[in-house]
């Protein structure tokens, strides 16, 4: 049985690397992304992608990835750990947090300098700036 949030982190995960994660089923013994492709396009009609995101999760530890959809998880690197935790720590004001416009996933996303905001993959808008 999936969790809810659980599938939002997935689902972030997903919106944020869709490129890698692409690219690497391609390069797979599978030689398509048609899963992927699949799940995003169920996201974006507003089904319910549990299952889809536990299927590509599967598939992608079977191809070899090891930890599978989490080897893509863009939070876990140590420059983005970094941009929040100084912040905190230095009681800075906190800079405006960017959230997913669609709010069926749970991905968020800091300014980094010039870098652009980014689209989230499921509804193609910008990610929304969100002050606290
Ligand atoms: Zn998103």
């Amino acid at each position: 049985m999936a969790d809810t949030q659980e599938t939002a982190r997935r689902l972030a995960i997903v919106c944020a690397r869709e490129q890698e994660i692409g690219g690497r089923l391609r390069a797979g013994p599978l030689g398509s992304d048609d899963l992927l492709r699949e799940l995003i396009q169920a996201a974006r009609a507003g089904e319910d992608v549990a299952d889809r995101v536990d299927t590509l999760h599967s598939v992608l530890e079977a191809i070899g990835v090891v930890r599978g959809l989490y080897a893509f998880d863009e939070h876990g690197s140590a420059g983005d750990r970094g941009v929040h935790a100084v912040g905190v720590d230095r009681g800075l004001p906190a800079e405006p947090v960017h959230l997913c416009p669609n709010a069926r996933c749970a991905r968020f996303w800091w300014p980094q300098g010039p870098a652009p905001v980014p689209r989230c993959t499921v509804s193609g808008d910008a990610l929304r700036r969100e002050r606290r």
